[in-house]
């Protein structure tokens, strides 16, 4: 493939032990083959950005007794692969003395949370980056190690991002512009740049991150500023399932998805890619495939235009997939009060959005009587609170009787292109459901009438999407 960029993210799993990071390197190498311009990406060791934050949150309530047996971990979890995999005595202790001056960094910033008493969002993106600036250098040396020409580079050098920590965004023309300078020579040159998924930083040089998962949406924001022809997701699954398979183990994988199938799929909890991917390799018109590191001969997923599927159903299924987003409260704001007055909608969501809350789904029972969305468990009582001060007049007068949250809920969500032809769906999934007694809390159709969506009790949730699945497979 002459001329051809390809952009290869590895996920945490992929670079989580000695075995998936020889995967890894045999993977790049064969991609190396027959791609002569190569970025590679990588996320953190599976279970290392989890610890570093745990440890940044305990420090913040004062507790640092677990930081000694964090380091640890931490350093016996990299240094173990750089042992085994990083043959050459000089790289290899080059490479463990740059993961360890990462790690004692992390030590001091845990120790100054904990004499501060909080950790302020700059500080915790400050610690979880440090999963990505270790793992890059682990697997640049074991790339380097196999006599293939590469370099690592943090991606604080090349993307820039607003100062949102924790959830920052990309600033395009500055990242275009810097990726290009620093990325292109290399690539001229024959040499793989490797570089940090889920990180970047201010103008002013600060750390930020990108959001949880975030290291998809990095060689997304990688591949489209080039451009690049294709960006490849390894992960440790085979490409998109029809469901999760830690939840129905005879999920099967989709050859092939929509762009509006796998944004509904990403947005409504199915993990396998970061629902901010998906926009820039559309809008740069590049391809996207999801693949296993475990079996990389398996083709995995491809993107499709939506125009390439006439939505007929698949196999005589409209119904592709079934994700589910847990840990959800559905807020409710009733009373009769409300019937015709303008303007509640608006305030009631202004009160939430006051509060730095996304709603991931809303519905409007028609009497007007009532509005209901779902939002994050941990952030329902505080969108509680907003709304009993935005409403205080109304509740006082009782045209508002209650403001009210559930206990937890899931959302589970039916996707599928075929939907939207094919009268009866959402008669076949109330069925399906009723059958296996799982009471629905809420509805609501995505708006791009891709998907449908459904509140249920947290308990009810394994049961829910099982049911559903029989809608694909049987
Ligand atoms: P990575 O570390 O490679 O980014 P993630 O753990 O973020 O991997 O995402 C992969 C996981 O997503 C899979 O192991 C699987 O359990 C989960 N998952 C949830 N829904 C789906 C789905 N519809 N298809 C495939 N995997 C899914
Ligand atoms: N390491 C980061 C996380 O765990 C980013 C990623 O893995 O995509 O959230
Ligand atoms: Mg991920």
């Amino acid at each position: 493939m002459p001329n051809q960029t390809l952009v290869m993210k590895f996920g945490g799993t992929s670079v989580g032990s000695t075995e998936a990071l020889i995967n890894a390197m045999q993977i790049i190498r064969d991609a190396r083959a027959e791609w002569p311009r190569l970025v590679v990406v990588t996320s953190a060791m599976a279970g290392v950005t989890n610890l570093l934050l745990d440890s940044a949150s305990q420090a913040a309530h004062g507790n640092i007794n677990s930081l000694p047996e964090a380091e640890k971990t931490l350093r016996e979890k990299h240094f173990a692969a750089a042992d085994e995999l990083v043959q050459d005595e000089n790289p290899c202790l080059e490479t463990k003395q740059e993961i360890n001056a990462l790690i004692l960094s992390f030590v001091d910033l845990c120790k100054a949370i904990a004499v501060l008493g909080e950790a302020s969002p700059r500080a915790l993106d400050a610690v979880a980056s440090l999963g990505e600036r270790m793992s890059v250098r682990l697997l640049g040396a074991i790339v380097e190690n196999t006599g293939i020409k590469s370099e690592v580079i943090e991606a604080t050098e090349f993307i820039i991002t607003n100062d949102h920590f924790q959830n920052a965004h990309p600033v395009i023309k500055v990242t275009t512009e810097k990726t290009r300078r620093i990325l292109k020579p290399l690539l001229d040159e024959g040499i793989i740049p490797i570089t940090t998924g889920f990180i970047g930083a201010t103008p002013d040089g600060v750390i930020t991150t990108l959001g949880r998962g975030g290291s998809d949406y990095s060689a997304a924001i990688i591949g489209a500023v080039l451009p690049a022809d294709d960006v490849w997701i390894w992960t440790d699954v085979d490409g998109v399932m029809t469901t999760d398979p830690r939840i129905v183990p005879s999920a099967r994988t989709l050859p092939e998805i929509t762009y509006s199938e796998i944004a509904e799929l990403a947005y409504y909890g199915a993990k396998v890619l970061h629902p901010k991917t998906i926009r820039p390799v559309v809008e740069a018109g590049i391809g996207l495939r999801i693949c296993n590191t475990f079996n990389p001969s398996h083709p995995g997923t491809r993107l499709i235009a939506n125009a390439k599927s006439n939505g007929k159903p698949v196999n005589g299924r409209v119904v592709k997939a079934v994700t589910a987003i847990r840990k959800q409260r559905l807020i409710t704001v009733e009373g009769r009060g409300m019937l015709g007055v303008p303007g509640v909608a608006a305030r009631a969501f202004g009160a939430v959005a006051s509060t730095g809350t996304s709603v991931p789904l809303i519905t409007q029972a028609s009497s007007e009587q009532s509005i209901c969305f779902a939002v994050p468990d941990e952030t329902a009582a505080p969108v509680v609170n907003a709304l009993e001060k935005a409403f205080a007049d109304e509740l006082e007068e009782r045209d508002i009787d209650r403001i009210w949250k559930t206990e937890d809920v899931s959302i589970i969500t039916v996707v599928g292109v075929g939907m939207i032809h094919t009268p009866g769906v959402a008669g076949q999934i109330f069925s399906q459901l009723g059958k296996n007694n799982v009471n629905v809390l809420a509805i609501a159709q995505g708006s791009s009438e891709v998907s449908i969506s459904m509140v249920v009790s947290a308990e009810d949730t394994e049961l829910a999407v099982k049911a559903l699945h029989e809608l694909i497979v049987k």
